[in-house]
């Protein structure tokens, strides 16, 4: 499944919001959307025109769909399973993108962003039920447990960053982690009200639903 390899900063100026996408950094000074919060490019500086509806909807989905580091196609699959599921559509969307098994080991604090998450799991290091999984996109259930299997030297740096990046966010309380043997137990499904990303998903659905 592909990725946007574009500036990670470019799209936080885009959206006008801060998407954490660089983990570490965007906590500091360094942070360019701190820095410069305009949209990108040679136009970024002038006054923008009132938005249409419409492109208040399109950037609200832009917004989601690229916090969690995704391509239009897949979000799209991921907003028609949460039609097809039995809760509100919009609600359904943010706990499954909340579910994805790269968001689960960012939010743990065993990666700095989702995409260094997303390379834990590519890399084969996360396991599921003794199971190797190599699916960012797998979606966790409750009561499943999780672990990092790495080498020492890896798993070392990863406690080390844990102790950083816990100054700046705590973990959720519908997981609970384990930072000695780098182990997370997902205690409940998540709901929107765990979401840190200020979100109107009612947008999103409309968006969709034209
Ligand atoms: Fe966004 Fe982080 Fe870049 Fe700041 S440093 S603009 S929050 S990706």
């Amino acid at each position: 499944m592909g990725r946007y390899l574009g500036g990670q900063c470019k799209v936080c100026r885009r959206e006008g919001t801060k998407l954490f996408l660089k983990g570490i950094r965007c906590n500091t000074e360094k942070c360019s959307f701190a820095k410069r919060p305009t949209p990108p490019g040679m136009h970024g500086m002038r006054r923008a025109s009132k938005p249409t509806y419409y492109a208040i909807q399109l950037r609200e989905k832009q917004k989601v769909k690229r916090s969690y580091g995704m391509l239009e196609k897949q979000f799209h699959r991921f907003f028609q399973l949460a039609t097809k599921s039995r809760g509100v559509t919009g609600r359904t969307l943010l706990q499954l993108l909340e579910r994805r098994l790269d968001n689960v080991v960012f939010k743990a604090l065993f990666a700095s962003s989702r995409n260094q998450a997303r390379q834990l799991v590519l890399h084969g290091s996360v396991f599921i039920k003794g199971k190797r999984t190599n699916i960012p996109s797998y979606l966790v259930g409750a009561d499943q447990e999780i672990e990092i299997r790495v080498k020492d030297d890896v798993k070392k740096r990863i406690k080390e960053r844990i102790e950083v990046i816990a100054k700046e966010r705590g973990v959720p309380s519908w997981i609970d982690v384990d930072n000695n043997n780098l182990k997370i137990k997902i205690v409940r499904l998540p709901e929107k009200e765990d979401i840190v990303l200020a979100v109107n998903e009612q947008l999103i659905v409309e968006l969709y639903s034209k």
